[in-house]
């Protein structure tokens, strides 16, 4: 295990503990979130080092969505799923021109193919091996960042920075290869939602140890600053409260978790007209 002893946002040396929380997708481990006081972003800490994470990956079914449409509900879930793909394509678009595309941890390669096919050149990078074949096969450019020397108007990270290691190498490295007018986005689980405050521990947008950070529009305030990158818009992203809520109830151990997942989920996106705080949003960044 890694410990953190200052806050990799700010570099303050007050962290305090906040919560314990059980892997309750995998191993049922608990671990402990521990928050900074000064720019409000929580860690799971101590955590896995990166070359041990990938058990807590494997010890469940990460990736559990197939290519079977025939059950209700994997009908209902590629229903949302191409809904969420237009829904990202009309943000990224309302504010970057159409051109070069990078999607780091693209995954399967879903919103890469979806916005090739609306004429964008896409790139993605993906660090797991199956993911990453997948994205192959459906003849996407999977590289290493390493790799890349282009520059993008839009670099896209959907709830993928709360799982990497290198947090401070890796946004730099993509802010060197982000074009001078171009835009950056990140969609992350807001830990101030009230679906979050709702479930506590069995909240699954914490998802340990998987979730390195738990961030706050605070948060991103000082991480953007860091990076000398302005906080242009944020956005909801609506579904994920009623997802996150699903999963949540679940793991409460709920019967009938459908019911009170819709409810909670309604609530939560009601609450955030009024004060922003989604279960998730996207932050559009520039330089
Ligand atoms: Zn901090």
């Amino acid at each position: 295990m890694e410990e953190i002893r200052d806050c990799l946002i700010c570099g303050s040396n007050s962290l305090e503990d906040h919560q314990s929380v059980k892997d309750h997708f995998g191993t049922q481990e608990v671990f402990q979130l521990q928050g900074c006081r000064q720019c409000h972003t929580l860690f799971t800490n101590p955590r896995p080092e990166e070359n041990n994470i990938i058990k807590y990956y494997k010890s469940g079914s990460y990736i559990s969505h197939g290519d079977k449409i025939n059950s209700l509900f994997n009908r209902l879930y590629n229903l949302i799923q191409s809904q969420n793909l237009k829904y990202k394509q009309r943000i990224v678009e309302k504010y970057s021109f159409k051109g070069k595309l990078l999607d780091y941890g693209c995954g399967v390669g879903s919103f890469l193919q979806h916005m090739s096919q609306k004429g964008w050149e896409v790139t993605g990078v993906e660090p797991d091996e199956q993911a990453r074949k997948i994205s192959t096969s459906r003849d996407l450019p999977v590289k290493e960042l390493n790799q890349i020397e282009d520059c993008f108007n839009c670099i896209s990270l959907f709830h993928v920075l709360e799982h990497v290691h290198s947090l401070n190498e890796t946004l730099e490295q993509l802010c060197t290869l982000l074009d001078r007018n171009g835009i950056l986005i990140l969609a992350l689980p807001n830990y101030k939602s009230y679906d979050a405050q709702h479930y506590e521990q069995f909240w699954a947008g914490y998802d340990v140890p998987r979730h390195l950070y738990h961030f706050s529009q605070k948060s991103i305030t000082h991480l953007a600053k860091k990076f000398g990158l302005n906080i242009v818009a944020t956005h909801p992203l609506y579904f994920d409260s009623y997802y996150v809520s699903l999963l949540s109830e679940k793991y409460k151990g709920s019967k009938f978790p459908i019911v009170p997942a819709a409810v909670q989920g309604f609530i939560s996106n009601q609450k955030a007209k009024r004060n922003k705080e989604y279960s998730s949003l996207i932050y559009i960044l520039s330089k």
